[in-house]
């Protein structure tokens, strides 16, 4: 047993911090954890977790005009906004519970409070000192915003899932993940919704035709594409927010979201004074074992600015919590990771986009598809779905998959098993497809798109 107080005291308790505790508590070390909000960091209490309750409620919407196509007269609707934030405020709290049980199970010692790195080897919470072999720094990220004038007057992620009552004419300012997916949601609810995005597409890093082709999407279902062009200013005005867009036009809104980025929280943690340098965006640089430059001092999850997801964070705390604690060395695999966006239509891929593959392996075979599914049939609902697989050619390797429509991340979830093991082509065409599903399409896709003649999907 080490002469400290813990064997490993972690600072933090989101997904990583908790996971990284639990296990290494699991595994016999002595372990104490410091969290100063709530447990279960940003994904349980105002990211995840809560976004996806409020993509369901946003989504009836359209169901509800579904089913008249299917023969049902829905009567009239109404929407209870502080119901909502009620009903997900109780599940929210419910989890929080499961995690502060799940770390006493495991023999965790929680510290409510802020922790403050005194040296490699201590902590401070609250004005008492720990010892601990080991610390782990895992307090995640925090919405950023621009600088131009008057951007501190608009929300962040953050304030969304508390809003006493929700805007009816919203300026989301972003296009990536978290703004298409508040666009979706507040477009759903009823709420004039308009997205202003710097770029000349939505979602910077996906497939070009996944970019595309989501775009034209969000457009048919209402919402306000503004593109290259950002907000100059921002101004309070009787009822609202006057915005001044770089084009120069003027527009009221009731709120504006910034959804341009998230920080590393590592200010004033007291990491430089124990000796971890940063990087000059804050982050903290890890090696692919979380080591910082500090023997002692680990990093996990959003801090350090590898992969912001939530999936990425816990299995970089089980790589972690087995090497220190298992004696089991085990580097994070940050290849072929699957992601979703929860906008709506939702997008998700893994592996590699076109482009990407294209850079990296010479020649693909590209498969794609563009349909309107099934269910849309009798609907008049004109959402369609796009697939795609992007093909090694001299391999056969699927080293690419992207899909938007319905259920998308419930299908890419199983396709990414296939990717990871290596499948290629020819396994993909040896499976059989589920009948009648949109997902059978990836097994069926036959003829690759002649190179010379290949449009984009948009
Ligand atoms: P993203 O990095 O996804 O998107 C930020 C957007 O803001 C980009 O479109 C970017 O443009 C734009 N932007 C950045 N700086 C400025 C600026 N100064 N002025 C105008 N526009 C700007 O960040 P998010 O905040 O949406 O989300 C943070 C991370 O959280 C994501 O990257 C993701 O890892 C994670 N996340 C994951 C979710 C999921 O798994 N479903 C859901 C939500 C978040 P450009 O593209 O030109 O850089």
């Amino acid at each position: 047993m080490s002469g400290y107080d813990y064997d490993l005291y972690v600072i933090g308790g989101g997904s990583a911090g908790v996971r990284m505790a639990r296990m290494s508590a699991t595994y016999g070390a002595r372990v104490a954890l410091a969290e100063e909000r709530f447990l279960g960091g940003t994904c349980v209490n105002i990211g995840c977790v809560p976004k996806k309750l409020m993509v369901f409620a946003s989504h009836f919407r359209e169901d509800f005009h579904d089913a008249a196509g299917y023969g049902w007269e829905v009567g009239a609707r109404t929407f209870d906004w502080p119901r909502l934030i009620a009903n997900k405020d109780k599940e929210i709290a419910r989890l929080n519970g499961i995690y502060a049980k799940l770390l006493a199970g495991a023999g965790v010692t929680v510290h409510e409070g802020r922790a403050i790195l005194l040296d490699p080897h201590s902590v401070s919470v609250k004005g008492k000192s720990y010892t601990a072999e080991r610390i782990v720094v895992a307090a995640g990220g925090r919405p950023t915003r621009p600088t131009e004038p008057g951007n501190e007057l608009g929300y962040v992620s953050d304030d969304l899932f508390c809003l006493p009552e929700m805007p009816k004419k919203i300026l989301m300012v972003g296009g990536g993940y978290i703004s298409v997916e508040f666009a979706g949601i507040f477009n759903g609810l009823g709420a004039d919704t308009a997205l202003i995005h710097r770029g000349p597409k939505l979602l910077r890093g996906f497939d070009d035709d996944v970019r595309g082709f989501l775009g034209e999407e969000l457009a048919k279902k209402g919402i306000r594409l503004i593109f290259e062009q950002i907000v100059q200013r921002t101004e309070k005005v009787a009822g609202g927010l006057q915005v001044t867009f770089s084009g120069g036009s003027q527009e009221r809104f009731d709120a504006v979201v910034y959804a341009t980025g998230r920080a590393a929280n590592t200010e004033g943690l007291g990491l430089e004074e124990a000796g971890v340098t940063l990087a000059p965006n804050g982050a903290i640089p890890v090696d692919s074992f979380s080591r910082t430059a500090v023997p002692s001092i680990f990093a996990l999850g959003d801090l350090t600015d590898r992969v912001q997801l939530t999936p990425v964070a816990i299995a970089e705390a089980m790589a972690l919590s087995r090497t220190l604690y298992l004696g089991e060395p085990t580097p994070m695999d940050h290849s072929n990771i699957p992601s979703a966006v929860f906008s709506q239509p939702p997008v998700a891929s893994v592996g590699l986009t076109e482009a990407e593959a294209r850079e990296t392996l010479g020649a693909l075979d590209i498969y794609r598809s563009s349909f309107r599914p099934l269910r849309h049939t009798l609907t008049g609902n004109r959402e369609k779905t796009l697939m795609k697989l992007v093909v090694e050619r001299a391999s056969q390797r699927v080293v690419g998959v992207h899909m938007v429509g319905i259920d998308t991340p419930e299908i890419l979830q199983g396709i990414a098993v296939a990717i990871k093991a290596g499948a290629n082509k020819r396994h993909f065409d040896a499976t059989l497809g589920i009948h009648p599903t949109s997902a059978e399409e990836f097994v069926t896709m036959r003829e690759p798109l002649p190179e010379p003649k290949r449009q984009s999907a948009e």
